[in-house]
């Protein structure tokens, strides 16, 4: 077996080898893609013709996996019937992805502005409704709360 462990192509992909088919062929896939089918994984002529910067025997250091595959064309890797089946989900993966980027910076935006805020001097007890200073107990609250403690020594 004399298929390197690890190939790096030229446009910056890490490929590590996942199986060996009956016929003594190596297949291929992205380190930052956990779990590959088989029909998309490349052979090491396939890696060739992208253009091997690199290969080794050993695994690699861990790479951050989501900045690997930002930079991955998952489709360039993929034969034509794959990639027709694989495109559509990918792009409203891609598409759900990008609205959940949007919401994420809104929502950011939106505790940025809530954090900025200075709470009034006067709140609003919510146990009694009752105004008290803010950052002090509610008076309103500690008077019933001592009332009832009196009550409850005193025996009725
Ligand atoms: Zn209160």
């Amino acid at each position: 077996m004399s298929a390197p462990l690890v190939v790096n192509t030229r446009r910056g992909v890490c490929w590590t080898r996942r199986t060996v088919t009956e016929g003594g062929i190596a297949l291929y896939a992205p380190v930052a893609v956990r779990t590959c089918p088989e029909f998309v994984m490349a052979t090491l002529a396939e890696l060739a013709a992208q253009g091997i910067t690199g290969s080794a025997d050993v695994l690699p250091v861990p790479v951050d996996p989501v900045a690997a595959g930002r930079g991955l064309d998952l489709l360039a890797l993929m034969d034509e019937r794959a990639a027709s089946r694989v495109s559509p989900v990918l792009a409203g993966v891609l598409d759900k992805a990008e609205k959940l980027r949007v919401e994420n910076g809104r929502l950011r935006d939106r505790i940025a502005e809530l954090e900025a805020l200075t709470p009034a001097e006067i709140q609003t007890c919510r146990v009694c409704g009752a105004g008290y200073t803010y950052g002090q107990p509610c008076a309103t609250c500690v008077f019933r709360k001592r009332m009832a403690a009196e009550r409850g020594a005193g025996g009725a």
